[in-house]
């Protein structure tokens, strides 16, 4: 099973981080995708990844670590410097990028470094990781506006099957997690379901999104079969099924579009 959006490189899993991914390991999850959230993590995040082979990283700026009081002008450098790193350490993705309406961030200056980070992604051949909140129509337009095709996921997705479609259409899989282990996501469930396994992938979000039961909880790794058992039950379909083709997904998504390149 593949934990496909982690942050283990927060300052909450330095203490522990071992202990974590052994005991997730003993819980089947075997394989984890660390997103990046901006600079200063990105050299953690390469340090996880030379200690546990079983990691693979992203770099990107999330709308929510954006430099505080962030202008136009400070995005060429930002970016010039993103594309250093996807050089020198190539990541298997370009993420945690997004557009996020309930920050302070004028949406105007998410939307600019969102796209320059689209087009660094299209030159480095490389797929995204999304965030989202309130934001699907620009998003869904900015990615047909510059006609990004080398897919990605769509973390946390939560909307409709019609947006769901939408991004499947554009070549991308919906991260699945928390949400649906509480009634509250039977909706997102719903739509999830309705487009079908072959399009999904599973995630934590650790340590955010606690599973049902575990509210005020650092979320982590191990709690990721909760999410397939909700999926196994709704769809009664065999756990292990799932598991199959979400770990397929992830790899078609992340390791093989690589493997092909190298
Ligand atoms: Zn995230």
């Amino acid at each position: 099973m593949i934990d496909s959006h982690c942050h283990l490189d927060l300052a909450c899993f330095t203490d522990d981080l071992d202990a974590v991914i052994h005991r997730a390991n003993e819980r089947g999850v075997t394989r984890f995708l660390i997103p990046g959230i901006e600079p200063s993590h990105w050299l953690r995040q390469l340090q996880i990844l030379n200690t546990f082979p079983q990691v693979d990283i992203a770099f990107g700026y999330h709308p929510y670590f954006l430099p505080h009081a962030l202008c136009t002008s400070d995005i060429p450098k930002m970016i010039e410097h993103l594309a250093h790193w996807l050089e020198r350490h190539p990541p298997l993705a370009v993420g945690e990028i997004g557009l996020d309406r309930t920050l302070s961030h004028p949406l105007a200056i998410q939307e600019c470094i969102f796209v320059e980070q689209v087009k660094l992604a299209k030159t480095y051949s490389l797929p995204l990781v999304v965030h989202h909140r309130k934001s699907h129509d620009r998003l869904l337009g900015l990615l047909r506006q510059h006609q990004f095709d080398h897919g990605g996921v769509v973390h946390a997705f939560s909307g409709n099957s019609d947006i769901a479609r939408a991004y499947i259409d554009l070549g991308f899989k919906l991260g699945v997690g928390g949400t649906i282990t509480y009634p509250r996501g039977k909706k997102t469930l719903n739509s999830l379901l309705e487009v079908g396994i072959e399009h999904l992938v599973l995630e934590t979000d650790s340590p955010d999104m606690p599973m049902s039961g575990r509210q005020g909880q650092r979320n982590m790794p191990e709690y990721l079969p909760d999410v397939l058992s909700v999926l196994s039950e709704a769809l009664q379909m065999s756990p292990n099924v799932i598991e199959a083709q979400t770990d397929a997904n992830y790899s078609a998504t992340f390791l093989e579009p690589r493997r092909t390149a190298m």
